[in-house]
């Protein structure tokens, strides 16, 4: 019975961009055809359950093939007897065959290229995933530490052991759903890696290529991961000398930020903002709040080029100064900048530069007495967001967090900016004062904080001013 039941792992991709039917031209399948393909370890099978303007999901089936896997797995590979090559549970998990059924069905998509439709190849889209059933080594916590830096929204449910029995309680298999909003390509290659470091087994022979494959399809996102090491650990198999080479060379990848286009576009930022002196204003407004706080261990998150920093050192208030940003390029100009190798003893001691992302949970940012996050936030994805405020006000909850950010009321005062456009290309959102209290308020009463919101630069009696503030203090 074992070798006649064929797996049914299944993989459906969901999306409501419109027309959503362009998915079809994203995965260079037709969704009006079922498609077929061999694989060595059975068959591969992707048709379109829904497909309409507003909505289309494109499923892949796969169909492994026990005998067939056994048949084409050699000799003396698995290691644990012919036994386990038969009785295990290999065809019935979304295992790495589905990684494998990723890159050769859907292996345009995954590196980004498009035919018909190139400029959304790389475009972030409301994207919904559904995957069963997904062996996962470490069950739901796992699975979250996994997807959730990478902004994804995660649901899951267990299976239990046996439909029938249900007291012999959960098994490690689940359904898992995932929503983001990012480019097909990277969620195709999220789910290249990921699943198969659920399962941390795979079924075919890790070897250096893999290495390769790993930080290929990790690209971008795996070395600004903060599971990175358990990541590449399961990945390869737990084989030290891969896993090491696998991260030192992580190491050395440059960050994944969009940090390329702000050095261009930053600039224009500032342009836009100079003749109102308005980030001298801006880092005074933040240095006067966490001074008024009393802080003496603060951090500024996201701190770029460390404008803040040099600031902060001025100020013998602030007795240890941690600036952390995920652009490594951005801490270089930071040290450069505050000419770290060249400050006497005393003060080099005080100051800090760490390279980390916001959207995680990071047991460096905790136990200090006050955060700033200047004109950080709306760099990140709406779906981020969430994340961030849990790593801050959740987990990391220092006394005072100063956040500022650009008031959108006030665009049309800036004659050089189009109408409609934001400030810089990098960011995702900026706020009117309305949606910013609105965030703030809510931020606050979920975590216990109380929170006041400010201008800072000249105020416009209809739009507010340029910029906006919320400082948050936490309650008791
Ligand atoms: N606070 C600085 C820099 C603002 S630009 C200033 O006011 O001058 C935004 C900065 O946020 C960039 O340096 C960028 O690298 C950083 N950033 C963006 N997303 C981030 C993330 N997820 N984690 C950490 N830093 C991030």
């Amino acid at each position: 019975d074992t070798l006649e039941r064929k797996l049914t792992v299944f993989l459906t991709i969901t999306t409501t961009h419109r027309p959503a039917t362009d998915l079809g031209f994203l995965l260079h399948k037709n969704p009006e055809r079922v498609h077929e393909f061999k694989l060595s370890f059975g068959k591969a099978h992707v048709f379109y359950p829904e497909a309409s303007d507003a909505r289309c999901t494109a499923a892949l089936l796969l169909d492994v093939d026990p005998v067939a896997l056994v048949r084409g797995q050699g000799r003396g590979q698995s290691g644990d007897g012919l036994l386990s090559q038969y009785v295990n549970d290999r065809p019935y998990a979304a295992s790495s065959f589905l990684s494998v059924a990723i890159s050769r069905v859907f292996g345009s998509a995954l590196g980004g290229r498009s035919k018909d439709r190139p400029e959304l190849a790389l475009r972030e889209l409301p994207l919904a995933v559904r995957l069963t059933p997904v062996p996962c080594r470490g069950g739901e916590a796992v699975l979250r530490s996994l997807f959730e830096p990478l902004g994804y929204q995660v649901a899951a449910e267990g299976h239990p052991l046996d439909e029938a029995f249900p007291d012999w309680g959960e098994s490690r298999y689940f359904t898992v759903e995932l929503e983001t909003s990012q480019s097909l390509a990277n969620l195709l290659a999220h789910l290249y890696v990921l699943v198969p470091v659920l399962d941390s087994d795979k079924h075919y022979w890790v070897g250096d290529e893999e290495v390769d494959k790993l930080l290929r399809r990790g690209e971008g996102w795996l070395a600004a991961h903060p599971e990175k090491e358990m990541i590449a650990r399961r990945y390869l198999k737990f084989q030290k000398r891969l896993t090491r080479e696998a991260l030192a060379r992580l190491a050395d990848e440059d960050e994944p930020d969009p940090e390329t286009t702000r050095t261009r576009h930053g600039e224009a930022e500032q342009v836009l903002e100079k003749p109102l002196r308005l980030n001298d204003r801006r880092m005074t407004a933040v240095v006067e709040a966490l001074q008024a706080s009393g802080a003496k261990r603060v951090i500024d998150l996201g701190c770029g080029e460390g404008r803040l920093l040099r600031k902060l050192l001025r100020h013998k208030q602030f007795q240890e100064i941690l600036g952390i940003d995920a652009s490594v390029r951005a801490l270089e100009l930071a040290a450069a900048r505050l000419r770290l190798d060249r400050l006497a003893p005393r003060q080099r001691a005080r100051v800090r530069l760490l390279h980390g992302a916001l959207t995680y949970r990071d047991k460096r940012l905790e136990g200090h007495d006050a955060v700033a996050v200047v004109e950080v936030i709306e760099h990140l994805d709406l779906a981020r967001l969430a994340a961030f405020e849990r790593a801050l006000f959740e987990f990391a909850r220092p006394g005072v967090v100063v956040v500022t950010t650009p008031n959108r009321e006030y665009n049309v005062k800036f004659e050089n900016l189009p109408a409609g456009n934001l400030r810089h290309r990098d960011h995702r959102f900026e706020w009117t004062r309305a949606e910013f209290r609105d965030w703030a308020d809510r931020t606050a009463g979920a975590h216990g904080y109380q929170v006041e919101t400010q201008g800072i630069g000249e105020e416009d009696p209809e739009l507010g001013t340029p910029t906006q503030m919320g400082i948050f203090e936490r309650c008791a």
